[in-house]
């Protein structure tokens, strides 16, 4: 067992830091209040060797591995919190699934241009009926000759508004077993993107409308029986999700920590009073689990896909500090942590997200819970009797 990063890991580790400090760190407030997405930022990441940090060589990738993505999205993070969400789209989201499933021409026509950060990719899994209950899904796939036709509603989806390509969960057949996914892209007819909404944290998203949207057979990603592969595919996706939690929560600690050191009440440092240095002291703890949690789900998804009891633990733990370390840090830096002069009140707006979004901190429970106890637990009322 070893608890320490490589050399070569290191050294990859500081170099992305270096170049975020330098690059990205000057337009960090500036990209957290704004709703536009930063394409401009995209592409010099992109440029950077920053997108497909896992993916194979042959499909545009760095030919590298999970870890090195982790390390890159924290270190991007800790500079830009907002930044990380490009290296996330990149690397983490939907684009990860793609990979491992997409065919080669499908990979030929859409992945350069995602990997150049001139499109995105869009993940649409959440429904107004199904939410945590991801496999009630309704979005369906009818097929008919050459062609799929599409009929549906999806909420919350990330990008909904900027992206070109939508990676879509539809049923194909009753249970389970008859989820699968299909690719639209913006602008076919019957697909409509709606009125912007405006989550807590800033980003934006649209209701996506799908009526009698019809597609080319080789528009389909995975057919019947997809499910589960489309889920190991979601893993990655979480785990970005986690870094960038975590990274958020150290940000505002390494904060925090700095004006504990400097500020001064009642004639003596904020860190000479016991009941702060005990804040740091769980703020630390916290911090230190959350980071082996992580690296270890992503040790073990090195060449392919995380576990999905790791990724659970690994979220769940990095959400729960993400959120509690930001709300900590603004407590501890006064009415200076709550302006939007910094990026404190940014982080802990962004890290509650996390604890809803992308398997929430109770449903990542239950999935740990079956871990633990070496058996399903069956959610839906008629299963669980
Ligand atoms: C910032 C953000 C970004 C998102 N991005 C996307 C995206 O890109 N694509 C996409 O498809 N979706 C996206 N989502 C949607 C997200 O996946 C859902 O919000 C999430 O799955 C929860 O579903 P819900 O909101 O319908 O809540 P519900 O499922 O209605 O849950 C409500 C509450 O009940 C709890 N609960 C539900 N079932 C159980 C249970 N069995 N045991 C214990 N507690 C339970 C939940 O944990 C939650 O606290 C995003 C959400 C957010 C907040």
């Amino acid at each position: 067992m070893n608890f320490e990063l490589s050399e070569e890991q290191r050294a990859f580790a500081d170099s992305v830091a270096r170049f975020a400090r330098e690059q990205l760190a000057p337009g960090a407030l500036r990209r957290a209040h704004s709703h536009q997405w930063d394409w401009k930022a995209a592409e010099l990441i992109a440029k950077q060797g920053l997108m497909g940090i896992a993916f194979p060589e042959e499909d545009g990738g760095q030919g590298g591995t999970l870890m090195h993505a982790v390390l890159a999205i924290q270190q991007v993070a800790l500079a830009c919190p907002r930044s990380a969400d490009i290296v996330q789209a990149g690397n983490f989201g939907p684009i990860r699934t793609f990979v491992e499933y997409a065919t080669p021409q499908q990979k030929a026509r859409f992945l350069p241009a995602l990997l150049a950060g001139r499109k995105l990719i869009c993940l649409g899994m959440s429904e107004p009926e199904a939410g945590s209950a991801v496999t009630e899904l309704k979005t369906s796939a009818r097929r008919e000759g050459d062609e799929y036709v599409i009929n549906g509603t999806k909420v919350f989806s990330t990008h909904g508004l900027e992206a070109d390509l939508f990676l879509i969960y539809v049923r194909f057949g009753p249970g389970v077993g008859g989820i699968g996914s299909v690719l639209l892209e913006r602008g076919m007819p019957g697909f409509q993107v709606g009125q912007p909404s405006a989550f807590m944290n800033g980003e934006r998203w649209g209701q996506l409308y799908f009526d009698n949207v019809r597609i080319p057979a080789a528009n389909l990603l995975l057919g019947e029986g997809g499910f589960k592969k489309q889920i190991s595919g979601f893993n990655v996706e979480r785990l970005g999700n986690a870094s960038r939690a975590l990274a958020c929560g150290r940000y505002c600690f390494n904060l925090a920590r700095e004006h504990a050191l400097q500020r001064k009440q009642f004639g003596r440092a904020l860190c000479e009073f016991q009941g702060v240095q005990w804040k740091f002291a769980e703020m630390a703890l916290k911090l230190e689990q959350a980071q082996l949690l992580l690296y270890r789900a992503a040790m073990e998804g090195e060449h392919g896909l995380p576990s999905a009891q790791s990724t659970a633990l690994a979220k769940l733990a990095c959400n729960l500090a993400g959120w509690e370390l930001s709300n900590e840090a603004m407590q501890v830096m006064g009415g200076l942590g709550f302006t939007q002069d910094l990026l404190v009140e940014y982080c802990v707006r962004r890290t509650r997200g996390w604890m809803i979004a992308g398997g929430s901190v109770e449903i990542l429970k239950n999935r740990i819970a079956e871990g633990v106890f070496g058996r399903t637990f069956p959610q839906r009322a008629e299963k669980a009797a």
